[in-house]
């Protein structure tokens, strides 16, 4: 009998029949992502408790045989649920999704890897909680846990989503079982409030990791503001926008601008309000500038968006005046129309628009998005780049000459989350089912990784194809990094090969 065949006996005994999974359509559609890939996958487990993951991992390291854990399994264009490395057992814990804690004065949820942004937020709402959790802009489905490991992006004053959660509890490698914070002391009062517990904090060891598999986490809760007017600014061409990046930096250094805002180009902006137009192009790819001259005509060339959020409305109207000063004469104020019953993003609805991943395809986006299922290519490739407009120039400068260079459209973000760094996000969007399209648009990711190293701009998140190892390194990290895998994963058996571990 193979390592993975005896493996699986004992799973199945762990877990049940009914959760280890092997019917070739559902390991077909987890071997699926928005990109192309080759890794097989032999099984799926779908565990309920800590207990079940713990022996899961247990098996896995006696039989030599690798696992990959996903949340939510909505890791779209950073890889899906696909595995770095082939033959890798999937660790699946959506049945995990119970909702554990919650606290209105102290404003927090605890939560299992399975719940997720929809979940969450109908929870809250449920209880007509005074709350909200930060919500991202990709789907609603995906998993809170998932999301803040991989340090996920949202909107509001917790944009930052991982800098504001504590008390995980991991199951190791080896099935041994790690609280962080004060959550590792018996009866400790303070450990979903208090971050750093006693001696080395070990949370940001899980984070972009393969040391562990988080099986709770505690989210810090944000109060709902009563003041929340969102804003969106159109600017006509890129000079009058990095003199507004400036201004608005200096906003949310100053604390005006409390909440994670927006520079979209004008790619982006399209590709979120509908498909790639085929028709008006006679099918031509990429977009031709008068497609785009035409539209920025109307609407300009950048649209910035965000929140102010004050506790009063005379705080609020003070501080749309000093909004309104910033941009004076760079900026054209968009009115926007809202429904009756419209909820902010910036309160934590979930956004469920997935149009963006749906650009480049022929047919429109179904009522239940999917794009692993629906093949659309789609790959992110963000990076970290000081909040000034010299640097935020000469990084647009690569994220907007390299997609053209490969016939994609260059769909660029900026996305500011706090007042010393941006997060650049460059969105290649494509149609696997166009021959050729895969390898071209997998090139165009490379180049612009390379250029953006090269330039001294590095990956604050990386997907499947990110090559971590490629990284130029100037000290010692890469073989303490390869200590503390050995160290905390000995057999080698948590998704090898992930963020280089
Ligand atoms: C159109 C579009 C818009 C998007 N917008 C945003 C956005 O605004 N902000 C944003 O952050 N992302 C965005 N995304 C990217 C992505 O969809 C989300 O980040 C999503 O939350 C990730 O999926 P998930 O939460 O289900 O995580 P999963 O797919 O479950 O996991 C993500 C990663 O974390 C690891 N992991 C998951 N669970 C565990 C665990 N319990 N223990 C250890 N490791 C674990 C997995 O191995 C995997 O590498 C967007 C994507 C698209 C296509």
């Amino acid at each position: 009998m193979s390592g993975l065949e005896a493996a699986l006996a004992e799973w199945r005994s762990a877990l049940g029949e009914a959760h280890v999974i092997t019917e070739p359509e559902a390991l077909a559609s987890a071997e699926t992502a928005t990109f192309a890939t080759t890794q097989r996958i032999p099984a799926i487990l779908r565990p309920s408790s800590t207990a079940e993951v713990q022996a899961c991992l247990r098996i896995a390291q006696s039989h030599a045989v690798p696992v990959y854990p996903v949340s939510g399994g909505r890791n779209w264009g950073y890889g899906s649920r696909v595995p770095p490395r082939d033959g890798c057992v999937l660790l699946e814990l959506a049945r995990m999704n119970r909702i554990l804690a919650y606290d209105e004065k102290l404003a927090y949820l605890t939560v299992e890897p399975g719940v997720t942004f929809r979940q969450a937020y109908t929870w809250l709402k449920e209880r007509g909680s005074p709350l909200f959790i930060t919500t991202i802009g990709g789907s609603p489905e995906g998993s809170l846990i998932g999301n803040a490991l991989e340090r996920g992006d949202g909107r509001g004053p917790h944009a930052d989503i991982f800098n504001h959660v504590c008390g995980l509890e991991v199951v190791l490698p080896t099935g041994e079982r790690v609280e962080t914070g004060h959550a590792r002391f018996p009866n400790a009062h303070s450990a979903p409030v208090y971050r750093w517990g006693l001696g080395p904090s070990l949370d940001g060891l899980f984070s972009q990791s393969a040391l562990g598999v988080v099986t709770r986490m505690t989210f810090w809760l944000v109060k709902k503001a009563p003041y929340l007017r969102e804003f969106v600014f159109s600017v006509k061409d890129d000079e009058h926008l990095w003199e507004v990046m400036d201004r608005l930096q200096a906003l949310a250094l100053e604390g005006t601008l409390r909440n994670s805002f927006f520079f979209w180009n004008d790619v982006k902006a399209l590709s979120v309000g509908m498909q790639y137009p085929y028709q008006a192009t006679h099918g031509r790819t990429p977009l031709p500038g008068f497609f785009l001259d035409t539209f920025r005509e109307d609407f300009g060339r950048w649209a910035i968006s965000g929140a102010v959020t004050a506790p009063d409305e005379e705080l609020g109207a003070l501080l749309e005046r000093r909004l309104a000063t910033a941009v004076e004469g760079l900026a054209r104020r968009i009115v926007l129309e809202r429904d009756a019953d419209y909820e902010s993003p910036f309160h934590g609805k979930p956004s469920d628009n997935m149009a963006m991943a749906y650009w480049r395809k022929r047919n429109p986006m179904p009522p239940e998005p999917h794009p692993d299922r629906d093949q659309c290519g789609f790959i992110w490739c963000s990076v970290a780049v000081p909040f000034t407009s010299e640097r935020a120039r000469e990084a647009c400068g690569i994220a907007s000459r390299v997609p053209r260079m490969f016939a994609l459209e260059a769909n660029v973000a900026f996305l500011a989350l706090a007042p010393r760094c941006l997060y650049l996000v460059v969105a290649l969007a494509y149609d696997r089912e166009t021959a050729g399209e895969d390898a071209r648009a997998m090139a165009c990711y490379q180049a612009l990784q390379r250029e953006f190293t090269q330039t001294g701009y590095y990956p604050m998140r990386l997907g499947l194809p990110g090559f971590p190892e490629e990284l130029p390194v100037q000290d010692d990290s890469r073989a303490l990094l390869k200590r503390l895998k050995q160290a905390l994963d000995p057999a080698g058996i948590l998704a090898p090969g992930r963020y280089g571990f």
